[in-house]
């Protein structure tokens, strides 16, 4: 196989960049080489420590634009690495590094599969881009966001983009995602009155107050889910007093929980509903709420069935559509582009020690990438 388009030697050279968010520490430097020399253009759309990067290689429509991050979660315990987390690694058919599930395999899959694509195609219709930013695992706050912002002014559409993210579940292949469900997080202060735990019909005792507060959330049915997302669930995530002493009760308590949204509800929905169910319980609360993703979806369309095809033609799996996990950049491009859809390797051991890939997936994911490319601009 020629250097140029080895999915394994580009991620391999990937991981060894200690990218940890929002480091790119080269990142983007050696995409964008590997993809000028095959006539695509650049902009560089860095925004304060924040690197983001766009590459486009024709003029006409339609724009399938390849989407993805190259920072990566820190390595955790060093110690538990089978080898250092940024010198790739190969044992028993599998690469494991920082990056190499999530998502650093995904992007040098996209990079071979456009090179060869353009090898032997380089006449092909369309166009194709490359959106990556080094603020994905952070607070994506100056990453995609903001590039998509720009985009939209610039009234640059997008038709179809393939987010790369780690989007299988139990075998490579089984899963495309083609929405998320929405995050909100509250954080609720509810009010008693302080006192002494020997004199407790002086004070009154927030902590008991929310107990059954709580109850009545856990137990709300917020939404039934529809075919594409599952039920809206409520979790806590902490629950903490005021400093007190052992003999106090004390003036208030603090939780913090979130609600995984589907697209039934809209936050305005959630806040509604969450304030009937409180002053229902006659108490006096506070809340705060930060939405940090509304649900979105794409419906079955063009780019889920092209996928879905090559995929089966490829390695023989059905994959279904889902919107299960957590957020992910989609959810910004997917408010300008026709259709988003993300689909990449296993994410089993994303975001953990020994992250890593199987090479099998890897030269299938880059196959796969290419299929999508032939059967959209040829
Ligand atoms: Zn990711």
């Amino acid at each position: 196989m020629k250097d140029n388009f080895n999915a394994a030697l580009i991620a391999k050279k990937l991981i060894e960049k200690k990218s940890v968010t929002p480091e790119d520490d080269g990142c983007q430097e050696l995409i964008k080489n590997e993809l000028t020399k095959y006539e695509f253009t650049h902009q560089d759309l860095n925004i304060k420590n924040v690197k983001n990067l766009w590459l486009r290689r024709g003029k006409y429509e339609p724009l399938i634009v390849f989407a993805g991050h190259t920072d990566v979660v820190p390595p955790g315990n060093l110690k538990e690495w089978l080898t250092d987390p940024f010198t790739p690694f190969v044992k028993n058919n599998y690469l494991y590094g920082r990056g190499a599930a999530d998502m650093k395999s995904s992007i040098a899959a996209m990079i071979a599969a456009t090179q060869r694509f353009i090898e032997l195609h380089p006449k092909h219709n369309g166009s194709i881009g490359f959106l990556l930013t080094s603020d994905e695992e952070g607070p994506a706050e100056y990453g995609t966001k903001k590039v998509i912002e720009k985009f939209k002014k610039d009234n640059m559409a997008i038709d179809y983009c393939i987010v790369g993210e780690p989007t299988s579940s139990k075998v490579f292949g089984d899963t495309i995602k083609n929405g998320r469900r929405g995050s909100i997080t509250g954080y609720l202060k509810i009010y008693g009155i302080q006192g002494h735990i020997a004199y407790p019909e002086l004070a009154k005792n927030p902590i008991h107050f929310a107990g059954s507060i709580i109850e009545k959330l856990k137990n709300h049915t917020w939404d039934n889910g529809n075919k594409y997302f599952p039920k809206t669930s409520f979790q806590i995530s902490s629950i903490l007093s005021e400093d007190v002493a052992t003999n106090m009760i004390p003036g208030s308590v603090d939780i913090i929980f979130n609600l995984r949204f589907s697209n039934e509800l809209t936050q305005k929905d959630i806040k509604e509903e969450f304030k009937k169910i409180l002053d229902d319980s006659n108490c006096k609360y506070s809340i705060e709420w930060k939405c940090s993703a509304e649900p979105f979806i794409t419906n079955e369309g063009k780019i889920t069935n092209v996928l879905q095809k090559v995929i089966k033609d490829v390695i023989g799996v059905k994959s279904s559509l889902s919107t299960s996990g957590g957020t992910s950049d989609a959810r910004f491009i997917s408010k300008h582009a026709k259709e988003t859809v993300e689909f990449g390797p296993l994410n089993e051991s994303a975001h953990k020690i020994n992250e890593n890939i199987k090479l099998d997936d890897l030269a299938n994911l880059e196959k796969i990438y290419f299929s999508v490319l032939k059967e959209l601009l040829l």
